[in-house]
């Protein structure tokens, strides 16, 4: 029987019974019996909700260590916009490139930068097919997999272009193998996350064979290293930067207005 990876797991000695995560999970994958919350693999589509509202820390969300950058010779951190708004104010993203490079990466591609990329792909894609409609973006793995899993006759209406963490990742290891001549194996391609769903969809994506990126690296978990080393240095990327709209994706409404953008 086929088995999803799931990112979202229980502490079972942290569960208290008190319901809470019951009430919040959208697709009603948790029980609680004896007083402790199990999770139904079959429905739970790693959205994190359970781990927000559990007031006991019960839940959490499994990611790679930071140990695993040493897997590789050349390690590049994947940026996304809700990375750099945990920020104050005056913060650069330039500040917190340095950091990266100082803790341990030696490169840094903003997320988007591919989306921008992805942006004018759905706009053709949307031009092209205009008699499908709604379609769907392919870019949140949890919209994903509720679709997999509840309404497999939405598959169809997925946009089958990848979704800008996927082609970040692969335009990273391009650039990289040009400029230096790496082998593929040799580049170790990290996402920054916000949310665990995305741990899930790199170990077991959705629409592809295998995912370039090798490793997913909570946010919370790296941002107090950051926040020690954050600096003013010169580090130069390889890579171009972001000009903004791709930011915007971050934002609510944000993929629809660089879609739509002229
Ligand atoms: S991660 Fe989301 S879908 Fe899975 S059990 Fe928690 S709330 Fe439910
Ligand atoms: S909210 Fe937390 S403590 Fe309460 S039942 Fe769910 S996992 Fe257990």
């Amino acid at each position: 029987m086929w088995q999803y990876y799931h990112s979202v797991s229980l502490d079972v000695d942290k569960c208290k019974g008190c319901t809470n995560c019951i009430k919040g999970c959208p697709t009603e994958a948790i029980r609680v019996r004896n007083g402790k919350a199990s999770i139904q693999e079959n429905k739970c589509i790693d959205c994190g909700e359970c781990i927000r509202v559990c007031p006991n820390n019960a839940k959490y969300a499994s990611t790679d260590g930071f140990e695993k950058l040493r897997e590789f010779k050349f390690k590049v951190a994947l940026t996304a916009p809700a990375f750099y708004a945990q920020f104050r104010e005056g913060i650069t993203r330039e500040n917190i490139m340095n950091a990266l490079i100082k803790i341990g990466f030696d490169e840094v591609y903003e997320v988007p930068l591919a989306a921008e990329e992805v942006s004018l792909a759905i706009r053709e894609h949307l031009e092209k097919n205009k008699g499908i409609r709604p379609l769907i973006s392919s870019a949140c793995p949890v919209v994903l997999r509720l679709i997999q899993t509840r309404f497999p006759e939405l598959i169809k209406n997925i946009i089958p272009i990848k979704p800008p963490t996927e082609v970040a990742a692969r335009r990273a290891k391009e650039v990289i193998i040009k400029t230096y001549g790496c082998k593929e194996e040799e580049i170790g391609v990290f996402f920054i996350s916000p949310c665990p769903a995305k741990v899930a969809f790199t170990k077991q994506p959705i629409g592809m064979s295998k995912s370039h990126i090798n490793g997913v690296l909570s946010m919370a978990g790296i941002y107090g290293e950051v926040l020690k080393n954050l600096d003013d240095g010169n580090f130069k990327s390889i890579f171009k930067s972001s000009c903004g709209i791709g930011i915007n994706w971050g934002r609510s409404g944000g993929e629809s207005l660089a879609i739509a953008r002229p």
